[in-house]
């Protein structure tokens, strides 16, 4: 098996790339295993998150390494809140209170276009100069009344037209299929299964 480290400490998406990269004989073992500190993340872009966690795990650890940045962006808010989701709201990190100043913020916005973004970035070492990016979107539009209790974050305001419900009323099974996550994940596998 090759060994990566994965940039991230949520359980939850360590399971996932672990189900997901173990068929490309790959080894996810998530950072906090190695003792690599949580990184900044500095940046205004997703990519730019997502490679920077990637060559901060791989620069401490000596291998190839996986990080993920996501958020959703809303068209009325200029891309907003993006890189800051998950803190929009601020700290400590509240979904309830992050969705709370989301539709305060869009009262009298007809205008209620929203997408999830994920980008997925790995380097085969810490100064690879040509890392592998995906990126998978997932658009749907705000509404006020929350829908659904799975799924996490803006899932409940978040409603997809064509489904006719919202992120937080799909089965997680097709939440998956559908999401950015998945579509990032997606292109991923298939430029790493190009690299075996
Ligand atoms: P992170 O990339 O794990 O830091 O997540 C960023 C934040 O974006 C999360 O805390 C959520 O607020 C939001 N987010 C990202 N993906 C999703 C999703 O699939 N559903 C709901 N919220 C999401």
């Amino acid at each position: 098996m090759k060994k990566l480290v994965l940039a991230s400490n949520n359980t939850g998406k360590l399971r996932e790339f672990q189900a997901l990269l173990a068929p490309l004989g790959w080894e996810v073992v998530p950072q906090v295993e190695l003792g690599v500190p949580e990184a900044d993340e500095p940046h205004c872009t997703f990519v730019e998150n997502a490679l920077a966690k990637a060559r901060h795990a791989s620069e401490h650890t000596g291998l190839p390494a996986l990080a993920d940045d996501s958020g959703i962006c809303v068209n009325a808010l200029q891309g907003a809140p993006g890189v800051y989701s998950a803190r929009f709201a601020g700290v400590p990190k509240s979904d309830e209170r992050n969705n709370a100043l989301l539709i305060e913020k869009l009262a009298g916005e007809t205008d209620r276009r929203a997408h999830y973004v994920c980008v997925l970035a790995f380097v085969r070492n810490a100064e690879d100069p040509q890392p592998i990016i995906a990126e998978g979107e997932w658009h749907g539009a705000i509404i006020d009344t929350p829908r659904g209790s799975d799924g996490f974050g803006y899932d409940p305001y978040f409603y997809l037209p064509q489904m006719e419900q919202t992120a937080a009323e799909l089965a997680p099974a097709l939440k998956n299929t559908l999401s950015h996550r998945g579509a990032a994940c997606r292109l991923l596998l298939a430029r790493l299964q190009l690299e075996s």
